[in-house]
């Protein structure tokens, strides 16, 4: 394994780690990947069976928060990158539980920066040679900054103006990534990513409800009128993107990551029942009867954020990605995907 490197990817075993896992270690032979991941109810390593006993792939569960482990990580596995994944993800469960994304989102990245600084930066490592090529890919949202109005779209420029702990936790994470860059001079780069859909996305986020909810012919969970706007990405699609900056951003520099595919929360359940109508004959509420009929709206999340659009110009300028995957073929592999694997 002389002239393979060996990168740290923070919760693997998540939705948009599992499927960059996989998509990693099938793009690059050079790579060898350690997986640290805690599993919480978030994780499951179901997600990564394909690649459970790949020759280049290392499980290890933890905290990102346990310095030592990390440390011995780092040692260990003369880790060269980061790429990392590892958050309390859900909004609503940041409205009802904050601290813990303070621990994980901001102590947790913390803890993986002052190492990656120890043993990339300081004494003896920086005798050692190849660590000037070594990076730090954050992986963040697009929810940092804030809200928009009805029209306008997030820059790389937009101040940052969280609004749920959720997003407080990750814009304070960011703000810390760019400090190890402008006082240390760690090589870090960050992503801001709109709403990513695809396999293996957790039952509680918007699109697997609505696919699982319609499928146990259960009431179809809208929070307020519908109304509200995200841009989504299909995960593959985020997969690309992340590898693109991982290896060819500038130092130092965040980018924006999005599909150019603003979407209304109610018009998204009715494609996805559109499509279940067509595909999912047999758990119809009744012959006659739509999936649609299941929609229900329900009271508003408190400090629901009204619109989220990236604007996505620097990636594609500068790195020259774009968004592949349609919003039809993208939600089409998602329901199927759930219509198999429902029970995982
Ligand atoms: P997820 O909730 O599906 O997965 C998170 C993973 O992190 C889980 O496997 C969990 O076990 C692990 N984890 C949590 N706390 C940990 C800790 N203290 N130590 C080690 N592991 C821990 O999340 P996701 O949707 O895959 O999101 C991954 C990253 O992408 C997050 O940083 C999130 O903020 C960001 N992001 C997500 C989206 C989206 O739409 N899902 C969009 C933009 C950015």
């Amino acid at each position: 394994y002389m002239n393979q490197t060996t990168i740290l990817i923070t919760g693997g075993a998540g939705f948009i780690g599992s499927n960059f896992i996989l998509y990693f270690l099938e793009t690059y032979p050079k790579y060898r990947i350690v997986n640290l991941d805690k599993l919480t109810y978030a994780g499951n390593l179901d997600n990564l069976r394909e690649v459970e006993h790949h020759p280049r792939y290392t499980f290890v569960q933890g905290d990102i928060c346990d310095r030592e482990l990390v440390e011995s990580l780092f040692r260990e596995h003369d880790i060269r990158g980061v790429i990392h994944f590892a958050a309390e993800s859900h909004v609503d469960n940041s409205i009802k539980e904050p601290d813990i994304f303070v621990r994980t989102n901001v102590h947790g990245t913390f803890t993986l920066l002052d190492v990656a600084k120890a043993h990339w930066l300081e004494a003896p490592h920086k005798l050692k040679r190849g660590y000037e090529n070594c990076r730090f890919h954050h992986i963040s949202t697009d929810e940092v900054y804030g809200t928009l109005g009805e029209t306008g779209y997030f820059t790389e420029e937009t101040p940052y103006a969280p609004n749920s702990p959720y997003s407080a936790s990750k814009a304070s994470s960011d703000l810390f990534v760019r400090s190890y860059f402008h006082t240390y001079g760690l090589p870090v780069v960050t992503t801001n990513c709109s709403n990513n859909y695809g396999p293996k996305q957790h039952p509680e986020k918007l699109i697997p409800t609505i696919i699982r909810k319609a499928l146990a012919g259960e009431p179809i969970p809208i929070y307020g009128n519908g109304q509200n706007v995200r841009d989504w990405l299909y995960v593959l699609d985020h997969c690309r993107a992340v590898d693109i900056v991982f290896h060819q951003g500038r130092v130092g520099e965040t980018y924006n990551i999005g599909g150019r595919n603003e979407r209304r929360n109610i018009d998204i359940a009715t494609k996805i029942c559109a499509i279940l109508d067509e595909i999912a004959l047999e758990h119809r509420p009744s012959a006659h009867a739509s999936y649609r009929d299941l929609i229900q709206f329900v009271t508003d999340r408190p400090g629901h954020d009204w619109r989220y659009a990236i604007d996505p110009a620097k990636i594609e300028r500068e790195l020259g990605w774009r968004a592949e995957v349609t919003f039809e073929d993208g939600l089409r592999k998602t329901v199927e995907w759930y219509l198999k694997n429902g029970k995982r």
